[in-house]
């Protein structure tokens, strides 16, 4: 076991062994990639446990430890590496980051990653904290039983069924007209805790991602405008002008009183839905979160001077949370694995020369080795110096790479 350090834990410090101190990460996809990439720029050494020894992750780390994410050697070897843990991803057992903090600073903690894993325990959440946050989020039933199946309230219907645990990218979720389908669906999930969630008549998607340190001080980015496509995040569009002023400043007080809420130490991203009530804004209705850096914040990395990852760093180790500033105009693609296929689903390699070719084009990709239909391979950021050269770089993009999303954006 490391011995237990203090924070901060400033860049340059040195462990037992004169090695620079390493920053464990649990999971390690491209959100661990980019803390990876983002903790090794200011001289951290890395760790990242994930099974798979071709994670995205794992790949460009100081350490990799391949085993699962229960495993007692595993998180052994993990704690006696690292100065502090942070996580990629939600479905990390919050009893193993439970036990990671009996040697380390772990951030976010296990209880706001258990409430986070959990969408009964997210929405009891945003319920408890409504009264500071100001919103609320859609109307829906808990489903545990055939008991409450039966007691469903009608006006539910049409609505979105859900499990409780490890949902994501729309997977895990089932639209339903009218009770039978709503039955047969929750069947087909294995009669597994699940939520119906009402379906509401979406105008718009925001999230909004906040930083917060050991202090309880919090920083957070301008909240990003979002489109799905299929359950999928396609486009992420971050410029002045994109999202009326006072459901923005909701937004971001909401996300701030909810970190608050939960005592929360990281970056934290809720998402929430704007829906129709006849105002002339739409109304704002929470709708998840996820305690890590996310998809709709990776243009921080090319748009703004720090990013999401930076913060995620700075958060752990104990460092100052400086107010990140936007200095450009932002449109982020999603890179689905889709576009490594033709219209005949041959294989093949997207344009790459004439994407690179385009004014502030970023492209990330995450070194996966195998593309399949609706897997995350990389994204593409434009930026620029006016939102019209922007959007234009981006419809450029999104034809030559087939990208869907764009014309709703
Ligand atoms: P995931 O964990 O897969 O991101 P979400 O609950 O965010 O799950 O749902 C994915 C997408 O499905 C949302 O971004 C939104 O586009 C749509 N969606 C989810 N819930 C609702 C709802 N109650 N009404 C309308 N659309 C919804
Ligand atoms: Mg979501």
């Amino acid at each position: 076991m490391s011995a237990r350090v203090n924070l901060p834990l400033l860049p340059g410090t040195l462990d037992a062994a004169g090695r620079p101190a390493t920053l464990g990460v649990m999971g390690g996809g491209q959100l661990g990639r980019m803390f990876v990439h983002a903790a090794q720029r200011l001289g951290y050494f890395t760790a990242v446990l994930d099974p798979d020894p071709h994670s995205p992750a794992g790949r460009v780390s100081h350490h990799h430890i391949q085993t699962g994410y229960g495993d007692a050697d595993g998180l052994g070897r993990l704690a006696g590496l690292c100065a502090a843990i942070t996580t990629e991803f939600e479905n990390v057992p919050a009893s193993a980051l439970q036990t990671l903090s009996g040697c380390c600073p772990v951030a976010p903690g296990a209880a706001a990653v258990a409430i986070a894993q959990d969408r009964i325990e997210e929405k009891a959440h945003f319920t408890a904290s409504a009264a500071q946050s100001g919103v609320t989020c859609a109307p829906y039933a808990v489903l545990e039983t055939p008991g409450q199946l039966q007691a469903v309230p009608a006006d539910l219907l049409p609505g979105i069924l859900k499990t409780a645990r490890l949902g994501y990218d729309g997977k895990g979720q089932v639209r339903v007209q009218d009770r039978a389908e709503l039955a047969a669906a929750w069947a087909g999930l294995g009669q597994v805790a699940c939520v119906l969630e009402k379906l509401l008549p979406l105008k718009a998607e925001y999230s909004v991602i906040v930083a917060r340190g050991w202090d309880g001080r919090s920083v957070a980015f301008a909240p990003q405008r979002n489109v799905h496509v299929d359950g999928i995040l396609a486009v992420t569009e971050v410029y002045e002008g994109n999202i009326p002023v006072v459901l923005a400043a909701r937004s971001l007080a909401a996300t701030k009183a909810i970190a608050d809420h939960i005592g929360y130490v990281g970056v934290l991203c809720i998402e929430f839905f704007v829906i129709d009530d006849g105002s002339a804004g739409g109304a704002l209705v929470v709708n998840e979160m996820a305690p890590r850096p996310h998809n709709s914040g990776h243009y921080t990395l090319d748009a703004c001077d720090v990013s999401q990852f930076d913060l995620q760093v700075h958060a752990l180790a104990g460092l100052p949370l400086p107010a990140p500033r936007q200095h450009s105009p932002a449109i982020m693609l999603n890179l689905l694995g889709d576009s490594w296929f033709d219209a005949a689903g041959q294989a093949r390699s997207p344009d790459w020369q004439a994407v690179l070719a385009l004014p502030g084009a970023h492209l990330h990709l995450y070194g996966k080795l195998e593309a399949r239909p609706g897997r995350k391979m990389g994204h593409l950021t434009l930026t620029g110096a006016d939102v019209a050269g922007v959007k234009a770089a981006a419809r450029r993009a999104a034809e030559i790479l087939g990208l869907p999303g764009l014309e709703s954006a």
